[in-house]
């Protein structure tokens, strides 16, 4: 008796034949690890012709396996303890290596596959599990079935070579594996990553860890998203030490200034009459929309706020132009390779009217972020004269910004 039984019914055993020249699962099948037993459901047919389909009641295309031949198959299988039922449908919980672990702590599969329309809905209630393979139709279950087969067998103890190499490999944490490399060294220009020749186990365990990270984002970050993932201690980690392969980041920033004589009044750059000759005090030019931009990049990336970089108490940026400060912090941001993605601002001011000036302002802070106007929003409104900016004690301003990677 050998190790894993796998018993399948099908109408085309003759495309298992493929297992006997599949490398790992043809080994197993050799050693006894496995045994794939086929249940020809044309031996179970009715009648002389050994009919097992036939025309779906209701009418519609095709023909559907009849339920009383499949279910003679599975009865003469003899099951073990430790057994499931898989039906291959395109309509089941789609197949992950999760599953194949699962299953590879049993000592029986039986598998059910279907052709030509499908099978009679009575079978359903044979399957212990319905899998699809992928969100597309085969012709038939024997592909499915192949696949299960394949990746099950290889998961067993004593069928690959190295057992070492189950452990890195995609799917395994939910993540994709790093970029394997062998000889030659260079081929046809491409070179193996340095770090993988030298000899630094550690760091190369960090370099693949990083890559197989990013790996996962750039071209499944739905594996990461997903929420059972986030919360084990392994993703924590690794998230933590790949930050920076964040594509996105978020930023919110708000500021406001008093209205007082004797000063002026700039907003984005622009210089403004307020009709009570009112300006904005602060210990630069207080311009408000500048100072939230600031604000909403410098958080965007966690670096704090601007009172960090140009302390009020520090002489230097006494009536400081806050434009040239903004053209100061987006460097900051760039020398970490982000870039603006766009940004969004509300003023909030009673008076001047704002409307007339928001094409030069947008101007002005497109010129010295170096970024096109139409990624820059400016809104205006009142506040309906509440509030401090409704007294006219002030105006203030909000802004986002989407920062992403580049
Ligand atoms: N009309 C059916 C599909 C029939 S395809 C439906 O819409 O659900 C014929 C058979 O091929 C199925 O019964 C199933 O056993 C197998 N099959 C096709 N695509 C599959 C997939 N993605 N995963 C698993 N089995 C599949």
């Amino acid at each position: 008796m050998s190790g894993f039984n796998f018993d399948v019914i099908t109408l085309f055993p003759k495309a298992f034949e493929l297992i006997n020249n599949l490398g790992v699962i043809t080994k197993a099948l050799d050693k006894n690890l496995i045994d794939v037993n086929l249940h020809d459901l044309r031996e179970y047919g009715e009648g002389s012709y050994r009919q097992v389909d036939d025309k779906p009641y209701g009418g519609g295309a095709g023909m559907v396996l009849k339920p009383e031949p499949i279910y003679k198959a599975y009865e003469s299988i003899r099951k073990s303890p430790k057994s499931k039922t898989l039906l291959m449908t395109p309509q089941g919980k789609v197949l992950k290596q999760k599953d194949l672990a699962r299953w590879s702590t049993l000592d029986q599969i039986i598998i059910i596959c279907g052709q030509y329309e499908g099978f009679d809905e009575r079978i359903r209630c044979l399957a212990d599990e319905e899998i699809s393979i992928g969100d597309y139709v085969l012709s038939g279950g024997e592909i499915p079935a192949i696949s299960i087969i394949n990746g099950l067998t290889r998961l067993l103890p004593g069928t690959l070579g190295d057992p070492d190499s189950l452990v890195d490999e995609s799917h395994n944490s939910s993540l994709l594996e790093y970029p394997q490399y062998t000889r030659p060294l260079t081929f046809k220009d491409m070179k193996v990553p340095d770090i993988l020749v030298s000899g630094n186990h550690e760091e190369i365990k960090s370099w693949r860890r990083k890559k197989s990270f990013e790996r996962t984002l750039e071209r499944r970050s739905d594996l990461i998203s997903n929420e059972n993932y986030k919360k084990s201690p392994q993703s924590k980690r690794i998230i933590k030490e790949n930050n920076q392969f964040m594509k996105f980041r978020i930023g919110n920033g708000y500021d406001i200034h008093r209205l007082v004589e004797d000063r002026d009044l700039i907003i984005g750059g622009v210089k403004l009459h307020h009709p009570e000759n009112l300006g904005l005090d602060g210990h630069s030019d207080a311009d408000v929309l500048s100072h939230s931009i600031m604000d909403a990049l410098l958080g965007a990336l966690s670096l704090g706020d601007i009172g960090k970089y140009f302390p009020p108490s520090d002489e230097k940026w006494k009536n400081a132009d806050s434009l040239f400060l903004l053209s100061k912090v987006i460097d900051l941001i760039r020398q970490d390779g982000w870039e603006i993605n766009n940004i969004d601002s509300v003023l909030v001011a009673e008076r001047p009217k704002i409307m007339p000036h928001i094409k030069l302002m947008k101007k002005n802070i497109s010129e010295i972020l170096n970024i096109d106007e139409n990624l820059i929003g400016i809104k205006a409104t009142t506040n309906e004269k509440l509030g401090p900016e409704g007294r006219e004690e002030g105006i203030s301003c909000h802004s986002v910004v989407l920062l992403e990677k580049k």
